[in-house]
């Protein structure tokens, strides 16, 4: 073993700087950044960090690294920049398989230029391949392709030794038996780094129209005493208006709901058609909208909102099971005080809530476990993406985690070490 760290991590002939201001991890400064530029770099880098301790965080675009708790310790700063080739595009095929770094913008114009694309929907086109995987958040089409666990065929990763293991190819003997690319999807950065991935695409569709159409959700009474008061009952469910549209023989790609002022404010349903007969199949979609009583609007742009978050610095994400949506924005709405906007994948029964970073920490509490009581009841999840510091040292994250036992399990077999940003994950992994 070489005598000091910065003298092995210089030997691995890797580019290897001194950490600055600007690459802190959540607050946690590291004190190298490398530079790796292929796979051995990256497994040069990871066996001098397992030989001498070092914790190594993987970094993409950096627009995610306060998701997550802040990691424990942070030495290493793994920056997959110039990991940035695409390595194959099989036309043909319809496969591309890139370096993790290749950001989501470049190789959507590199797949445009043969008609195609990797149908994630990422709107930030800093965003890298190992990031989107690493941080497995899905957009709006998730409906019809699926999300980036979907459409990944294949992964090389390095774990936290070095060992480079190739999912589909040759088997490394410690992690035989795993399917490699699903388990680092959402992992982090907590398994070890994603190197290389290949993803299967889709033709860029040839026509696109959105239909969008906004229902109350509050009802203004008058009661005994003739005072006027607004009640936010749902007077049109949300699920009785989805679920058609979905099941329909339009064939949507996408159902997004936006709901900007949670309180009582209205929300707005916006359904994707692409492809053959986009405009008849929308016409039929405005049909099935009007009939819960609002007039829909047929456009070939996407409405301003599409497929963004609705906010980041606080940020709540709730899974609910399939037809449950209904329910899981009654307890947003019913555990709502100020300024909260909603937005989320209806169909796909997911909703993503922010909340203002000014927010009292206590009603943040209370919001976050009020929500997470009833959602939870309804057979769901609640997770706190990201946080303001001191709200987060408060807060619950993950609420109930299933696995937790085999994910440590995992965890123990892919860095024993805990090398790979410990702590992020839940249950301290
Ligand atoms: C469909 C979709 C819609 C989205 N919508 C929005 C939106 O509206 N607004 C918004 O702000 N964001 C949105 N995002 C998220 C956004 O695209 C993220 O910025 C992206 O997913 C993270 O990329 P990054 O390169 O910046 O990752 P980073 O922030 O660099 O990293 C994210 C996490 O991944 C880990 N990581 C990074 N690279 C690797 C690697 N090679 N190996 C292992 N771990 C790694 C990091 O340690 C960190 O924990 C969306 C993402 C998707 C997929």
């Amino acid at each position: 073993m070489a005598a000091q760290p910065a003298e092995a991590l210089a030997a691995t002939g890797v580019t290897i700087r001194d950490a600055g201001p600007d690459d802190d991890v959540a607050g946690v400064k590291p004190r190298w950044v490398a530079l790796p530029e292929s796979t051995e770099e990256v497994a040069a880098v990871l066996r001098v960090a397992s030989e001498h301790d070092l914790a190594v965080v993987p970094v993409g675009g950096g627009t995610k690294l306060h998701w997550g708790r802040p990691p424990e310790r942070c030495d290493v700063l793994l920056d997959t920049c110039c990991l940035n080739q695409v390595l194959e595009h099989a036309a043909g095929d319809l496969v591309v398989r890139v370096q993790a770094g290749v950001t989501m913008g470049q190789l959507a114009e590199i797949l445009a230029r043969e008609g195609q694309e990797l149908a994630l929907d990422v709107p930030d086109p800093e965003a890298t391949v190992g990031g989107t995987l690493a941080a497995a958040v899905a957009g709006p089409r998730r409906l019809r392709y699926g999300t980036a666990r979907d459409l990944l065929i294949g992964a090389t990763v390095v774990l936290a030794d070095g060992t480079i293991a190739k999912s589909g190819g040759k088997v490394v003997k410690n992690v035989a038996g795993y399917d490699l690319g699903k388990l680092f999807t959402g992992s982090y950065g907590t398994l070890g780094v994603i190197a290389e991935a290949a993803f299967r695409l889709h033709p860029l569709p040839a026509d696109r129209r959105w239909v969008t159409a906004t229902y109350p959700i509050a009802r203004e009474q008058v009661d005994g005493h003739g005072e006027r008061r607004f009640v936010n009952d749902f007077p049109v469910d949300p699920f009785q208006v989805i679920g058609p549209v979905a099941t329909s023989v339009a064939e949507p790609s996408a159902i997004e709901i936006d709901w900007p002022e949670v309180m009582f404010g209205p929300f707005t349903v916006a359904v994707l058609v692409e492809g053959a007969a986009a405009e008849a199949r929308a016409q039929a979609v405005r049909g099935l909208l009007e009939a819960h009583g609002a007039a829909a609007d047929v456009s070939a742009e996407p409405p301003p909102w599409w497929g963004r978050l609705p906010g980041d610095e606080f940020l709540v994400e709730i899974r609910v099971p399939p037809g449950e949506i209904g329910t899981a924005m009654a307890e947003v709405s019913s555990a709502a005080t100020g300024d909260i906007r909603a937005r989320g994948s209806a169909a796909s029964a997911v909703l993503h809530v922010a909340l203002p970073a000014d927010i009292a920490p206590e009603r943040a509490e209370h919001f976050v476990a009020d929500v997470r009581a009833g959602v939870e009841n309804a057979g769901g999840r609640v997770i706190v993406l990201a946080a303001p510091e001191e709200i987060a040292r408060r807060l619950d994250r993950w609420g109930k985690v299933g696995a937790l036992g085999l994910m440590r399990r995992v965890k123990e077999r892919f860095d024993p070490g805990r090398i790979m940003a410990p702590g992020r994950f839940p249950g301290g992994i």
